[in-house]
């Protein structure tokens, strides 16, 4: 069993050690609440146990503390993959809803399982999910003073539970001043990806994930046999060539973990039962 979250790009904290430090204990409190509940659960449950606790804390660029469009509104995504049915699901610019993965998970069983923007957040209402400004007012300051925080803290897990399946959840506020309508990475198989070999999260600029086809390239090459560490350096050297802007975190089947991200600022947690590890 293992379990590695992430809390994306911290702009922020590079110039403020403080923000920084409540981020890193933050992540290291969430990953090892959440290596205890996947000690019961599958890994599908465990993902979204964690993200969804990453989430509610306004640190984090997801759901409570979702960066702001640039018509002012918040629109956020979130997905989640089953490695082991190989299905995935997500809402995409869904609005006023606490925990976006929530819903992503709650679209698991439908025919339909990817939602965009009023039509996901009609399924959100229609299913129990009541509507909650995810509004903080040190974003909405940002917003005023036209300052996109550069905190690209979006939030992703990926774990392997004790049957070995995989499972990976990624959840955004985007990155802060969006055209409404765009969308982000997080809720496609670019920035969330998971199969019975690999499990992938991602962060950073959208564009550049999508473009680079970062989570599902990773996987792809774990499953035809490539080593976890040349997946992830074989992809990035792609991202390098078109100037990309992203970070991953990445689980195989054996539970080898590896992370890497272009510009060496994101922030992560990983923890087997023994040891714990921050980073970033
Ligand atoms: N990938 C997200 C997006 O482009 C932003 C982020 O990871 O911070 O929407």
């Amino acid at each position: 069993m293992k379990i590695i979250i992430h809390g994306g790009f911290f702009g922020e904290s590079h110039t403020d050690p403080v923000t920084k430090k409540k981020k890193q204990d933050a992540l290291i409190a969430i990953v090892k609440e959440s290596y205890e509940y996947l000690k019961t659960h599958t890994a599908l449950e465990a993902v979204m146990h964690a993200v969804t606790q990453l989430e509610d804390d306004p640190l984090f660029n997801a759901g409570i503390g979702s960066q702001i469009q640039s018509d002012g509104k918040i629109r956020m995504s979130a997905s989640i993959m089953d490695g082991k049915t190989q299905k995935m699901s997500g809402v995409i610019n869904i609005e006023e809803t606490k925990n976006p993965i929530q819903v992503a998970f709650k679209l698991l069983p439908f025919e339909d399982r990817i939602l965009g923007g009023e039509g996901a957040t009609n399924f959100a209402r229609m299913n129990g999910f009541e509507a909650f400004s995810t509004e903080i007012p040190q974003r909405r300051k940002e917003h005023e003073a036209k300052l996109a925080s550069h905190g690209l803290g979006t939030v992703g897990c990926v774990a392997v539970d004790k049957d070995g399946n995989i499972a990976a959840g990624t959840s955004t506020g985007g990155k802060g001043f969006e055209i409404p309508g765009r969308i982000s990475d997080s809720a496609t198989v670019a920035g969330n990806y998971a199969n019975a070999f690999c499990g992938v999260s991602c962060t950073g600029v959208g564009e550049d994930i999508v473009s680079n086809a970062t989570a599902a390239k990773i996987v792809t090459r774990v499953t035809d046999g490539m080593p976890i560490k040349d997946a992830v350096e074989k992809t990035f050297t792609e991202l390098k060539a078109i100037e990309g802007f992203a970070g991953v975190i990445a689980i195989d089947k054996d539970g080898n973990f590896y992370h890497k991200d272009s510009h060496v600022c994101m922030v992560y947690a990983k923890f087997d039962g023994n040891d714990l590890e921050v980073f970033g």
